[in-house]
């Protein structure tokens, strides 16, 4: 069972008067943006992981840089915990407030500042909506290509710290390789431009990687601008059925050996497409027992070259069904399914737990046997919806929070699977990171120097750890009491990958 977060107890962060702090973020934050009562701070007690709760001390909605510092300074100045919050569709739990510490939410930080299409880039605060940046771009024929599922909900912000993938990651690249400069504020008071311009490269050690994907640990991001991409002369989308997910499997491994790079490239199992199909009508065949979604993009010959060598490698790969999109409408449909997987998951369940580890593509087939045995031993059902031609898995475990000891077994099973793609030399997560959720398997990933370097470099930043604290990087008597230190990469903590 994962803990709780209860930091009531927490040593490091003694409580400070909440009518200092109240106090403290008055004289520097305006009433209208600064919420002290229960009731309404309520709405910010957790994200999308909402089996984790927690009511902070104070939230602030700060209206531009010179506020965030001020609410920096007093968490510096009075040694609370700040927690920052983009749009709190995150699943890991990154945005759990500390209790009684400051939450920092940049819903008023939302304006497109600039769109520059001679240089393809935009300038945007960190509570633009992911969505809101291509519907800007559109009119100059341009996008920005991570797009998460959540996109019309989610923040820029967000995207930046969790260093957000989607469909398209495969061939356009994740936040990280779609960003060109962000500014941050630090815990200390400093304002650093990090990044460069238009050039490839920038002098210096490569801190907007870094801060990519810190999870609101290292420092608060005010500004960002990212790279936008032509639109796609023309798409083209199909559907491929199977009888057997080691079909799909084989083919996800061949399109990408044959060197072809698709736009998207998802996977959905039996379970996950039969709910999708009833929940979005989108034309998928219940018979199957895997289908892949697969979008090829460019100049329109090229993307029916691609589509019929993909099509050729799926029906190689034993698929009983070959389905080209006739026109936008099917394609949207065919796209509404796997977007409206996770909630079509509420026909089966009262809850899903949807964990996020990636493995070599070439391994899909046994992991995807070991994860359906993990369920069996577990006791619980699992779907399976996920981005394959990165290998990015999305287990949906399915469960009831109401019935006595679903929730800690789904927990356990999650933790399990988890490991099984470290096992197979996979990673803990692909793209939702590691919050509150995942500081156990941080332990099995990584040895104990690595995650000293971890603490090392968060400590380089913020010394007094006062930024997102409890998140992220498990300290070492925690790793300790887990048992899990560091299993080598390749090597299952649950003995070798089952064979079949
Ligand atoms: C239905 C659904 C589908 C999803 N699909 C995808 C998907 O396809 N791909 C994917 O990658 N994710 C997906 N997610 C997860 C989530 O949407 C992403 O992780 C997203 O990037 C979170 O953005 P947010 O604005 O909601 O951030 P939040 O959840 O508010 O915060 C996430 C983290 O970012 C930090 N943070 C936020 N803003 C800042 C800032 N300005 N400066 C510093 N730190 C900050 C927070 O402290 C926290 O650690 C999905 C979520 C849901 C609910």
């Amino acid at each position: 069972m994962l803990d709780r977060f209860d930091p009531a107890v927490d040593p490091t962060f003694p409580a400070v008067d909440p009518a200092r702090l109240a106090a403290a973020l008055g004289a520097v934050i305006p009433a209208d943006r600064l919420i002290l009562t229960p009731e309404g701070m309520r709405p910010y007690e957790t994200d999308a992981l909402a089996a984790y709760r927690s009511l902070p001390g104070a939230v602030v909605l700060p209206a531009d840089a010179a506020e965030v510092r001020a609410a920096l300074k007093v968490a510096r100045e009075l040694g609370v915990p700040l927690v920052p919050r983009g749009a709190g569709t995150g699943l890991s739990g990154g945005a759990l407030p500390y209790p009684r510490g400051i939450l920092m939410s940049f819903g008023k930080l939302n304006r497109i500042l600039a769109i520059d299409p001679a240089a393809r880039t935009a300038r945007v605060q960190p509570g633009v909506r992911n969505l809101a940046i291509s519907e800007a771009a559109a009119p100059f024929g341009l996008f920005y290509a991570p797009d998460p599922s959540s996109q019309l909900a989610c923040s820029i912000g967000g995207n930046v710290a969790e260093n957000a993938g989607g469909v398209h990651c495969l061939k356009y690249g994740l936040t990280v390789h779609n960003l060109l400069s962000v500014t941050l504020e630090t815990i200390e008071g400093e304002t650093l431009a990090i990044g460069g311009g238009e050039a490839l490269d920038t002098p210096g050690f490569d801190l907007l990687a870094l801060i990519t994907g810190s999870e609101g640990l290292l420092g608060v991001v005010t500004e960002i601008t990212v790279r936008l991409t032509p639109l796609p002369a023309d798409v083209r989308t199909l559907l491929a059925a199977f009888p057997h997910t080691h079909g799909a499997a084989r083919a996800v491994a061949d399109i990408i050996a044959a060197g072809i790079i698709p736009a998207g490239l998802e996977m959905m199992d039996g379970l996950a497409l039969r709910a999708a199909e009833t929940y979005a009508h989108a034309g998928y065949p219940l018979d199957a027992e895997a289908i892949l979604i697969c979008e090829c993009d460019g100049e329109p010959a090229d993307a029916d070259d691609e589509v019929a060598r993909i099509a050729d490698l799926c029906r190689a790969a034993g698929a009983s069904l070959v389905r080209r999109a006739a026109d936008g409408a099917e394609r949207q449909r065919l796209w509404a399914g796997r977007k409206g997987a996770f909630p079509a998951m509420g026909r089966y369940a009262p809850d899903y737990y949807c964990m996020d580890g990636t493995i070599p593509r070439r391994r899909l087939p046994e992991v995807l046997d070991g994860i359906a045995a993990l369920a069996r031993e577990h006791g619980l059902a699992v779907a399976n919806v996920f981005h394959a031609g990165d290998g990015n898995l999305h287990p949906l475990i399915l469960y009831d929070a109401s019935a006595p000891g679903e929730l800690s077994r789904s927990e356990k099973l999650g933790g399990a699977i988890l490991e099984l793609c470290v096992g197979a030399g996979g990673t803990i997560t692909g793209e939702h990171g590691v919050g509150r959720e995942k500081l156990n398997q941080m332990c099995v990933q990584f040895s104990p120097a690595e995650l000293e370097t971890f603490a090392a470099l968060k400590a380089a930043f913020d010394p007094a750890g006062l930024l997102n604290p409890g998140k992220t990087i498990p300290t070492l008597p925690r790793c300790a009491e887990y048992g899990g230190m560091h299993v080598h990469r390749g090597a299952s903590p649950h003995g070798d990958l089952p064979r079949f």
